[in-house]
C-alpha cells in the first residue's frame, strides 16, 4: 500500500493546478478510465450499464457528468471511486490500477483519497454536524478540523445542530464537510442537488464551488441538469452507457448565478 502515500503526497500539488487551469496548461491526469463496460445481470436478464467508457481526469479539474436518468452516470462514478468494478475495462488513479487492488486496498483507496456526495445525505440522525464529521476525521490520516470543514461549507454555527434541526441543504453541506473534511484527492458527486430546489441547490453548488476553489480538490458532479454544467470546466454527456458527447466550457459561470 505504500503507492497509497506516495500518492498521497504527490496530490499536494493539487492547488497548484487549478492556477495550470487557469493558464490553459494541462495539468496532469489524476485518473483515467480505459474501454470500462459494465453489465449487471439478474437472472436472464443483461443490463449493459457502460459500454466502453473512457476517460480521463485531470488533476484539480471540476467536470460534469450530463445525462438523463438511466445513462450510466452513477454506475461510471460508483466504478471510479471504487465503490464497484467494472465487468471489462481499467481504472488508473496516477499510476497504479484499481483492479490490482484487493478489498483492502480499494476500501484503503476510498477511505484515505476519495470523498462521496449523494443525493440523500445519509447523516446519522443522532449524531450533530459536527459529530458526523468527526466520524470520518477519527480515521483520516491528514485530516482538518472538523469546524473547519464545517466552517468551509457555510456551517460555523451551526455546529451543534442535529440533522433534523437543518433543512435539507444545509444537511447536504454537512455531507460535503463529512465528504471533504480528510482531504480527499478527488471529490465525487452524485446529483448532489437532486433532492433540492434552485435557490437551495445553489447554495450547495456554492460550497462545492468553495471547496474546488480552495482546495483544489478535482471534482466530478453528475447531474441530469444542464444549467449546472455551466460550472464546469469539461462536461461529459452520457448516453445508453457512453459518453456521446464533450465540450470545455470557455467560460465557467458562477454557482450563484445558476437557476433552474
Ligand atoms: P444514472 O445514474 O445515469 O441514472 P445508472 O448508472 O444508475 O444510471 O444506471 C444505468 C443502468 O444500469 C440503468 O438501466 C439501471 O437500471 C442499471 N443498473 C444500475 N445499477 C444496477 C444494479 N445494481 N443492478 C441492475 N441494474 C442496475
Ligand atoms: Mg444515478
Amino acid at each position: 500500500m505504500r503507492w497509497l502515500q506516495s500518492v498521497a503526497l504527490a496530490s499536494a500539488t493539487s492547488r497548484e493546478c487549478i492556477d495550470c487551469m487557469s493558464q490553459q496548461i494541462a495539468p496532469p491526469p489524476i485518473l483515467q478510465a480505459h474501454a470500462l463496460s459494465k453489465v449487471y445481470r439478474s437472472g436472464e436478464v443483461e443490463v449493459h450499464a457502460l459500454r466502453g467508457v473512457d476517460l480521463s481526469l485531470r488533476s484539480g479539474e471540476l467536470i460534469v457528468l450530463l445525462g438523463a436518468s438511466g445513462s450510466g452516470k452513477s454506475t461510471l462514478l460508483n466504478i471510479l471511486g471504487g465503490l464497484d468494478t467494472p465487468s471489462a475495462g481499467e481504472v488508473r488513479f496516477h499510476d497504479r490500477q484499481l483492479g490490482d487492488l484487493d478489498d483492502a486496498g480499494l476500501t484503503r483507496y476510498r477511505r484515505e483519497h476519495v470523498g462521496f456526495v449523494f443525493q440523500f445525505y445519509n447523516l446519522i440522525p443522532s449524531l450533530t454536524a459536527l459529530e458526523n464529521v468527526a466520524l470520518v476525521t477519527e480515521i483520516a490520516r491528514n485530516p482538518m478540523r472538523p469546524e473547519e470543514a464545517l466552517g468551509l461549507v457555510g456551517l460555523a454555527d451551526r455546529l451543534q445542530h442535529f440533522p433534523a434541526q437543518l433543512s435539507g441543504g444545509e444537511q447536504q453541506r454537512v455531507a460535503i464537510a463529512r465528504a471533504i473534511a480528510k482531504r480527499p484527492d478527488l471529490l465525487l458527486c452524485d446529483e448532489p442537488t437532486g433532492a433540492l430546489d434552485s435557490p437551495t441547490g445553489v447554495l450547495v453548488l456554492e460550497a462545492i464551488e468553495r471547496i474546488h476553489a480552495e482546495l483544489g480538490t478535482t471534482t466530478a458532479l453528475i447531474t441530469h441538469n444542464s444549467v449546472i454544467a455551466q460550472m464546469a470546466h469539461r462536461v461529459l454527456a452520457m448516453r445508453d452507457g457512453t459518453i456521446s458527447e464533450e465540450h470545455h466550457n470557455e467560460t465557467r459561470r458562477p454557482a450563484r448565478e445558476l437557476s433552474w
